[in-house]
């Protein structure tokens, strides 16, 4: 994800803060220019940036600070709160809930992903038990229809549409009804979307969405506009009645940042992000563990959801026991691996752990990142289990390098390179050692990890 870049430049503004022997008014102003002008270039809006800018000099007063407190620990949290605030509208969305029929529509300019966006959202729900239904509602589109049924088809949800009416009211009357007799909890309804805002545009929305009455109606748009993002939901919003918004194409957009603080500004809460084509390219977004992430914080609710999800049940307490207990193996590195390679896109799970994210993973190079795994774990089988289950790092002689290079057909530069990274990220394990880890959706560990 391009907001990778943004992310970045903010931790290493931080992170050069932090290295400085004295904080004082000069380090404090340099740190804040450096964030404002990574903000800028993400198209952040100039006066949000400002705001940002005098919010935190007025919470870090360095000269009322007494002496002994930890300034940059209050520089960061002021940092981290002030980039919630920017994303935060201030309310929340409405969330469907299993075994209660539920009608989604989507809106949103044609191009922007609609879609697509449609049969994530489903595939999503479905993934978490729900029953859902797709309708293409969308008769101004020449292979509308048939893009929704090719989707549909391959996720398994069952959809309706018509090549032959035109009229996208009826379209979507009969497709809500027909889902609600099947029991389908949650009916998509996909409408039309147009090269630009026009009057048509709106008022087949308003048509739509009077006579299948959603509880939601979520706005897709392209994150590639920045902060346009702000007119354009508003547009959207003042037609019908916006309840959520989806932001497209987040891995492509250096102006990913400035679309999402913009529409934030509209006071509309985005959902989820679409970082990619493919139908599990898509998460959720939730403003504390996105602006950690963004920082390379970790994602502790977003990790604990993925491994809910893919770890099975009876080895769950198990890994949480020993992410705890902070001692991290050889065996333990192999075991996350195999988790990470089942589950799916591997970008997002890595850049949930702290400082997991930049280094083995680096944005952008999710393939040549899974081939080192592998890599990696071709190697680690060739070594003993004394050498798995060891922590002691002096195990590892110049004999025992060379047998495993042998053993797994790999030259020894890469045995040394695969200890090296178990070493780093057995630093970043032992870190965690005592950590309460959060229940499935709780956020409590968040300041903890900040430490991390
Ligand atoms: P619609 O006209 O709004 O329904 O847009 P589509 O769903 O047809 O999407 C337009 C193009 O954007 C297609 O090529 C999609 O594959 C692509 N697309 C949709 N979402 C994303 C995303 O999150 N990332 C990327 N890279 N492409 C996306």
């Amino acid at each position: 994800m391009v907001l990778a870049q943004l992310g970045g430049s903010i931790s290493r503004a931080l992170a050069q803060m932090s290295n400085a022997t004295v904080i004082d008014e000069k380090v404090l102003n340099d740190c804040l220019n450096e964030i404002s002008r990574a903000l800028l270039q993400a198209d952040v809006q100039f006066k949000m940036v400002r705001d940002m800018q005098s919010n935190i000099k007025r919470i870090v007063n360095l000269e009322t600070l007494a002496a002994g407190t930890n300034k940059r620990r209050i520089i960061q949290q002021a940092v981290f709160s002030e980039l919630c605030n920017m994303l935060d509208p201030g309310k929340p969305s409405f969330t469907p809930k299993k075994g209660k029929p539920c009608v989604v529509m989507f809106v949103g300019l044609q191009g922007s992903g609609k879609t697509t966006t449609c049969t994530k959202y489903a595939y999503y729900h479905q993934r978490k038990g729900f029953k859902p239904a797709l309708v293409c509602a969308d008769t101004f589109r020449a292979g509308a229809f048939d893009q929704l049924k090719q989707n549909a088809t391959k996720a398994k949800i069952p959809f309706y549409g018509s090549y032959m009416e035109s009229d996208p009211v009826k379209i979507a009357v009969e497709g809500v009804e027909r889902f609600k007799k099947e029991n389908c909890d949650l009916i998509i309804v996909d409408t039309s979307g147009r090269h630009k805002q026009e009057a048509a545009l709106f008022e087949e929305m308003r048509q739509v969405s009077e006579a299948t009455k959603p509880d939601l109606v979520i706005f897709v748009m392209d994150s590639s506009i920045g902060q346009a993002a702000f007119d354009q939901a508003q547009a959207f919003k003042q037609s019908v009645s916006v309840g959520a918004v989806i932001v497209t194409k987040m891995d492509g957009h250096a102006k990913g940042g400035g679309s999402l603080s913009a529409v934030a500004a509209t006071k509309s809460p985005v959902i989820f992000i679409g970082t990619g084509e493919h139908i599990d390219e898509f998460e959720v977004f939730d403003v504390k563990p996105f602006v950690s992430r963004l920082l390379g914080l970790g994602d502790w609710s977003g990790f604990m959801d993925k491994i809910h999800e893919v770890v099975p049940t009876d080895q769950q307490p198990e890994l949480l026991q020993k992410l705890s207990e902070g001692t991290f193996t050889l065996r333990l590195m192999y075991e996350q691996f195999q988790n990470i390679l089942k589950m799916g896109p591997i970008g997002q799970v890595f850049s949930m752990l702290p400082g997991f994210s930049s280094e083995l993973m680096p944005q952008g190079h999710e393939k040549e990142s899974q081939a080192k795994i592998k890599r990696y774990m071709t190697m680690m089988d060739s070594m003993t289990d004394a050498e798995l289950d060891s922590t002691n790092p002096k195990l590892m002689t110049e004999t025992r390098i060379i047998r495993i290079a042998r053993g797994s057909g790999r030259p020894v530069r890469d045995v040394i390179d695969m200890l090296e990274e178990y070493k780093r990220l057995a630093k970043i394990w032992s870190k965690m050692k005592g950590l309460k880890i959060p229940k499935k959706g709780e956020m409590s560990a968040l300041s903890r990890n900040m430490n991390v």
